[in-house]
């Protein structure tokens, strides 16, 4: 409510598209999620996603600023996108983000508004990011021993993801989520220990198959653990797990989520043997503002130096829209045809192009 001279004047929103008026590609997929890289930069090495100890950045100048960043979002609000994920890179690495944050927030179109985190610097700004309109948290959560996060992801901050989660939870955003990218050998025997973990924190874990996008250039078939076994290994467990049918909201979320007896509940997210390409409404901006309609794309379309050379909000939108409407992409299940399947890509041709990393395209 607005309050003006004493009066209680109500705030009149537009009214959220409804997803039948939303711009469709070829396979009548709506453009409805997009996901912004806000830095490229991270201070994790995760062997699955940043392995190497130096990378070739992307050139600071091109880095969109917060009102670029808002911008290209109110264009894609008002051609039907409703959710967005603030991604990198590590985002809590980009300075003041509780003000890009503040900006999206303030968009009446924008009613899922989330952030996929490493969780390392969470614990000193989750309030701050919750105060400034973020509704829901991702942490990315791996393993539950700090030895082997060591070893993983070269990084002895174990205890500070732990913290983050913990101010996430007091911060009081909605559904905390956690994600664990399952790899065969490094963390397959903590799936019921994460299960555990997420319960004891009012949290819903993922799980991930190990795919073989971007800086995953160690990725070989038989280190992914499959939707099929992780259910197999948990029922041994748990017992029986039911499928939840989706609704609303999770019609078009890559997870699909189960339930044990007991109410726990959990998602699998399959990219890799029963990959989603079908209902995928995902977008992808980098944080030097390249637009990318596919995680395993191949190009992407620059928005940066049209929006740097004065394009109009209307070009912007034209441009946006016939893209979509001409997206023929279904880059993981491609894959699943591929034989001999190994990397996507060898570190000389990540280092020729960092488009091509994951942490250039947020995950
Ligand atoms: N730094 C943030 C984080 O760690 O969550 C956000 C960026 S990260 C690229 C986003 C997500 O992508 C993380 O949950 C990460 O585990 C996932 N990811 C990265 N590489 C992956 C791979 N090869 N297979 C599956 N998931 C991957």
């Amino acid at each position: 409510m607005a309050v003006k001279s004493g009066l209680t004047l109500p705030v009149i929103l537009p009214p959220s598209r409804r997803m039948s008026d939303a711009v469709r590609d070829t396979l009548r997929r709506p453009l409805a999620s997009l996901r912004l890289s806000v830095t490229d930069r991270c201070n994790l090495r995760c062997r699955y996603c940043m392995p190497e100890d130096e990378y070739v950045w992307l050139p600071r100048t091109s880095i969109l600023s917060f009102e670029e960043i808002d911008r290209l979002t109110s264009v894609f609000t008002g051609l039907g996108v409703q959710k967005v994920r603030l991604t990198g890179g590590e985002p809590l690495l980009r300075h003041d983000l509780p003000t890009l944050v503040a900006k999206i927030a303030r968009n009446p179109r924008v009613n899922d508004l989330a952030m996929t985190t490493n969780g390392l610097l969470l614990g000193k700004q989750a309030a701050a990011l919750r105060a400034a309109g973020l509704q829901r948290v991702t942490v990315s959560l791996d393993t539950l021993r700090p030895e082997r996060m060591l070893a993983f992801a070269k990084s002895a901050r174990h205890a500070d993801v732990l913290e983050g989660i913990t101010a996430a939870q007091q911060a009081g955003f909605d559904r905390l989520k956690l994600n664990a990218v399952v790899i065969r050998g490094f963390n397959d025997d903590e799936l019921a220990d994460l299960i555990e973990f997420a319960r004891a924190h009012a949290a819903e874990v993922r799980f991930i198959e190990y795919m073989d996008v971007g800086g995953a250039t160690r990725w070989s078939p038989d280190q992914v653990v499959s939707q099929r076994e992780m259910l197999d290994v948990l029922a041994r467990r748990y017992g029986a797990i039911e499928p939840m049918h989706a609704t609303g909201d999770d019609d078009r979320a890559p997870a699909e989520r189960f339930r044990l007896g007991d109410g726990t509940t959990f998602g699998i997210i399959a990219s890799v043997t029963a990959p989603f390409c079908r209902t995928c409404d995902r977008s992808r901006i980098t944080a030097d503002g390249t637009w990318f309609l596919c995680l395993y794309a191949r190009a992407g379309v620059d928005l940066r130096e049209r929006l740097r050379h004065g394009v109009s909000d209307d070009e912007l939108a034209t441009l946006i829209r016939e893209t979509w409407q001409g997206r023929t992409d279904r880059g993981a299940e491609e894959r699943l045809g591929v034989a001999d399947r190994g990397a996507l890509y060898r570190i000389d041709s990540l280092r020729a192009d960092p488009h091509r990393e994951m942490h250039t395209r947020g995950g």
